[in-house]
């Protein structure tokens, strides 16, 4: 069971807002840190609860321009529960000696729990534990309870229950200099002798957030009454109470909490509901049972059971995999899906990227899509919302069809930061990131691995043709015929790797065919081209009708998908973009001596007036992209087509190549390169699958973590062992398995579903297994290997296939 158990020994105020980050609690409706009920934010702690999607824009004056930034507000802080001995102040770890100290997240029943003993300055003894949850079930509610036993004293101690709305957006200290007050207050109000409430409104986004309290108090097991007053003033409502305790008493204070805001479904008023959320005498007990039995069906979906050969540090690889998986979980939910958001990149657990959803996705969904497949729609359905504007973001740019912007937040504009601080220099710097085209690739291959896995026609026939059309209608239009190539390409783009927004001997921000962007867009206008015979006859006419596609646009995505430009350079080698291999080597290693740390090179360059574009230094995989989302008989088919000579051997030349010049500057690289690897180096493979487990819960950036977890490297490693190890690939209706399992894995269990059939998967290096366990659709055809097998209507089938090593 440990590896369910993710645990702290001793405080530690250096590693404390890590802690926080990793131990959020959140049900995809809204999240809170992990902070310590009796905190405030300062150097070390930062107690943050936040809205899914909850949003507000501000303007600040930076460097003489005006930048607006569009950020996910820290919200009215419902944890306050502070308690003070006679004579003494408001508890305060740092004031007192700590005897034991113990703090753990029970991954599997969601709740997170802290034990402490402590002496006062007086020689006061107390245990103190504390139990919280974010409710997964009633996803408006959150419970705490805080239990303090008087080891060997007597007399009154005083509690406080707080609800504090004067909090404002401090979490990121490279933020600072920007706007940061978001919330107005509007009421508080104490509603009876329990219960307090709490109203305030975002400044610009005009989002009304109510949150009520119900605070109840329990001596020994019974619970008492004792007398109340309460404190108000300006966004902030306090009740305050005594309790008498005799030596070995044990009193608990429970509070319950309800959100509520302007924007939810099968509501009155934020406020009204709120206090009516909090008005039962349900206890702490009660909301638990409902909260942990849902978390276990959840996890009856999602668990990937994990069994390493040697028993050696399995605990660990099972306890984090566990651990990323509940972040997930609690980021994009059931609640999730009657939401009109996306992912976000850093989960709803801080304040970095502003809780915006960029490309991340692509990593986040395959967990989802084969677990949860209606959560995926849900979110695609977030970009479907928006496509108005990236139809008029690609009509603004001068394209046709649909330009999502690289970073989306509430209405669907870019939400791109147009200056960036770099912290090691000071300096301001452009921020040309949105340049990134080729989140509309990821956008469209994310509906069509969607649709692969589920077979969801009707989503294809109203939203998701509708949306890969248009931008499939984007890259045809952004793609240029150069007629001394004799070649389409595409300019003036950035590709995965961040560190390259411009040639170095160029002004103009952008780069020339960034090779793994052309070849998205010739997956895309090819995939394009099928939908029309997948779509029925009416379907297809009626949408292209309704978008004005016309037969004439479609000769040209083929034109254009057959003879796109794709740079080489060497012996076989992809390259990132035309006129890379003009680029001035780097130099690792002595940069490495000079630096503890180069994972974030383009700080360290600018930093000494220099520019990571003068070099072949990479941020993170973008040629090796490819080969984590194709496998390599799509490649060949995808280069055969347009005409370049692909051979299956150039691709360990090309992983080798990109991987000596990547600092890993972003937590997505590991994920890629784990997976790269999986079939050309699975001992190496399998070290960045462990380095990239490795990413959040030991922060290995050097402080990202405690501003927002790295949800992409979070699912994508988890997918590293559900797909990567497993060949497991939804390709031309056929479920595939080719799996690869690496040395340390001995065996490995899941439950998937696809199209309808909920399947039991098995897999040792000698044999796979797939029951058939439940089936609300007809039958499937998989594939291990290169073998075929039906899987029929009705379910019931087990096929084992004896795995030829
Ligand atoms: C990465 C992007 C990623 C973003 C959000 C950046 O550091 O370079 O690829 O989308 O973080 O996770």
């Amino acid at each position: 069971m440990s590896s369910w158990m993710f645990t702290y020994e001793g405080f530690d105020p250096e590693n404390e807002k890590l802690r926080e980050a990793l131990c959020t609690l959140g049900n995809g409706y809204f999240a809170t840190r992990g902070a310590a009920a009796e905190s405030d934010a300062n150097g070390t702690h930062y107690p943050g609860t936040y809205l899914a999607g909850g949003y507000n824009r501000l303007k600040t004056e930076i460097a003489g321009h005006v930048i607006e930034n569009e950020d996910l507000v820290n919200l009215p802080n419902w944890l306050p529960v502070r308690f003070r001995l006679p004579r003494s102040q408001w508890f305060d770890l740092t004031e007192v000696t700590i005897h034991s100290y113990r703090q753990e997240l029970d991954i599997r029943n969601g709740v997170l729990q802290r034990f402490v003993r402590f002496e006062d300055s007086q020689g006061r003894i107390c245990v103190l534990r504390t139990r919280r949850i974010v409710h997964m079930a009633y996803p408006h509610l959150a419970a705490q309870q805080t239990t303090l036993t008087a080891e060997n004293w007597s007399g009154p101690i005083q509690f406080m229950s707080a609800l504090d709305g004067t909090v404002i957006n401090d979490g990121v200290p490279r933020y600072r200099k920007l706007n940061s007050r978001h919330l107005l207050p509007l009421e508080t109000k104490e509603i009876d002798a329990e219960r307090l409430l709490l109203k305030v409104k975002t400044t610009q986004s005009k989002l009304e957030i109510a949150e009520a309290a119900r605070t109840i108090a329990l001596l020994n097991g019974q619970k008492i009454t004792p007398e109340r007053t309460c404190f108000e003033e300006s966004g902030y409502i306090a009740h305050m109470f005594d309790v008498n305790l005799e030596q070995g008493d044990e009193v608990s204070v429970e509070k319950t909490v309800a959100l509520y805001t302007s924007r939810d479904h099968a509501t009155s008023e934020s406020a009204l509901d709120a206090a009516r959320a909090v008005s039962g005498e349900t206890s702490f007990e009660n909301l638990l049972q409902s909260h942990t039995a849902t978390w276990e069906r959840l996890w009856r979906r999602f668990e990937i059971n994990f069994y390493p050969r040697s028993e050696s540090d399995s605990n660990r690889t099972s306890e984090i995999l566990h651990l990323y998986t509940f972040h997930l979980l609690q980021t994009t939910s059931l609640h999730t899906m009657d939401l009109d958001v996306g992912v976000p990149s850093r989960g709803w657990h801080g304040e970095a990227y502003r809780g915006h959803i960029f490309w991340d996705e692509i990593y986040i969904f395959p967990l989802l899509n084969l677990r949860m497949p209606e959560i995926t729609r849900s979110l695609l359905m977030y970009r479907y919302r928006r496509l108005d504007a990236a139809r008029e973001a690609a009509e603004k740019a001068g394209y046709q069809g649909a330009m999502y912007p690289w970073q989306s937040g509430s209405n669907g504009r870019e939400e791109s930061q147009l200056l960036h601080l770099n912290p090691k220099s000071g300096r301001w710097i452009p921020d040309n990131s949105s340049l990134q085209r080729h989140v509309n690739a990821a956008i469209a291959y994310n509906i069509w691995q969607y649709y692969q896995v589920t077979n969801d026609l009707e989503f294809m026939s109203f939203y998701g043709g509708e949306m890969f059309f248009e931008i499939a209608r984007f890259w045809a239009s952004i793609s240029t015929w150069n007629p001394q190539k004799n070649r389409y390409e595409i300019l003036g783009v950035m590709g995965p790797d961040e560190y390259h927004d411009s040639y170095p001997w160029s002004d103009k921000p952008g780069l020339n065919n960034n090779a793994y962007t052309n070849v998205m867009a010739v997956w895309i206008l090819n995939r394009g081209l099928e939908l029309k015979h997948i779509l029925s006859e009416p379907e297809y006419d009626q949408l292209t009708e309704r978008i004005s596609l016309k037969e004439e646009e479609m000769d040209l995505w083929e034109d254009i998908a057959s003879k796109m430009y794709i740079p080489f350079h060497g012996d076989g080698i992809i390259s990132q973009f035309e006129g890379y291999e003009q680029l001035e080597e780097f130099d690792w290693e002595g940069y490495r001596k000079k630096y503890d740390d180069i994972q974030r090179l383009d700080r360290v360059l600018e930093a000494e007036g220099n520019t990571p574009n003068t070099y072949k230094a990479s941020k993170q995989a973008d040629v090796l992209m490819l080969f984590y989302l194709f496998s390599s008989d799509e490649l060949r088919e995808i280069f055969e087509e347009l005409g370049y000579d692909f051979r299956y051997e150039t691709i360990p030349d090309n992983i080798e190549y990109y991987l000596n010049r990547t600092s890993h500057g972003s937590t997505l690289s590991r994920v890629v390169h784990a997976w790269v690897l999986s079939r050309a180096n699975r001992r190496q493979s399998w070290q960045f699958f462990k380095e990239a487990l490795e990413s959040d819960v030991a922060d290995i950036q050097g402080g990202t973590t405690p501003e927002g977890i790295h949800l992409g490297a979070m699912a994508g490693t988890a997918d590293i062992l559900q797909r990567a190890y497993t060949g497991l690939e939804a390709r031309g209706d056929i479920l595939r398995f080719n799996p690869a399992l690496p040395e340390e894995l001995g065996r490995l269990h899941m439950h998937i579903r696809y199209r309808g059939h909920a399947l039991s998967i098995d897999i040792t290096p000698e044999e796979l297994t797939v029951k058939d366990l439940l089936t609300t659709a007809g039958s499937i055809r998989v594939a291990v290997r290169d073998e075929i097998f039906e899987l029929p209507a009705g379910g019931g089938k087990t096929l084992t296939v004896t795995l030829e090593r």
